[in-house]
């Protein structure tokens, strides 16, 4: 056999597996088509409601969104409010939604921190454990995504009575039932859901939602991504 057969006999073979390898993945994006959602087309990466804040991505200590007042307490993004009203009118019949925490600023987030340092501390931890253990939960001034508007702690409506804070309690709660399964169709998402603390830094949190749009919302519930793993599949 000669050189120009072998390459011949080579080149039709790399063909065929090309050709392969084509089939198959076209075969496996037609299937998948059928049972998985699309990203969403308009989503894009820069979209203000997608806007990722973590230990890793900071914002700055003088950003403040244009804000509203709701349930006479607290504070969202004035863009989020039409969509958080739909949400709590929609849950109202089985689980009446209380606004606990939203809009934080950098020296409110900062005063966050110390009195969870401090409390820890009032329980007999040292003060290093003590921040190690607020750190799982609680982004430190500059990290946390209260201060973009666009987050929402909830609490229930006997949890605020008493004054007291959020609780992972909350997860068994009516309240925290309802907004896990239907929060999404108002595009609210469950920012910090079990498991997700290998992308978001942040354990478990039932009680806090973020919006990030209704389109987005849905295929990120659909698909189970954190925050950041979807961010991470749009610049992709
Ligand atoms: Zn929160």
């Amino acid at each position: 056999m000669n050189w120009k057969k072998i390459t011949a006999i080579v080149a039709a073979g790399t063909m065929m597996l090309l050709l392969a390898a084509c089939g198959t993945t076209s075969t496996n994006k037609t299937s998948s088509n059928k049972t998985t959602a699309q990203v969403p087309s308009s989503a894009k990466k820069s979209d203000w409601n997608l806007k990722v804040v973590n230990i890793k991505h900071q914002v700055n200590a003088k950003f403040v969104p244009t804000l509203t007042t709701v349930d006479n307490s607290q504070q969202l993004d004035s863009r989020v409010v039409a969509s958080y009203n739909k949400m709590k009118a929609a849950a109202k019949a089985g689980a009446k939604l209380v606004a606990g925490s939203g809009y934080r600023s950098y020296e409110h987030q900062e005063g966050v921190m110390t009195r969870n340092v401090q409390e820890r501390e009032a329980k007999g931890m040292s003060a290093a454990a003590a921040k190690k253990d607020a750190l799982k939960t609680i982004n430190p001034a500059g990290s946390s995504e209260h201060q973009t508007g666009l987050a929402m702690d909830f609490v229930t409506p006997a949890e605020n009575a008493a004054g007291s804070d959020v609780t992972q309690a909350f997860a068994k709660t009516a309240q925290g039932k309802w907004l896990k399964k239907n929060s999404w169709k108002y595009g609210w998402v469950l920012r910090y859901p079990k498991n997700g603390k290998s992308s978001t830094y942040i354990d478990y949190e039932s009680w806090h939602f973020r919006y990030v749009g209704k389109a987005n919302a849905k295929y990120m519930h659909q698909q189970h991504l954190t925050l950041e793993q979807y961010v991470a599949k749009l610049s992709k």
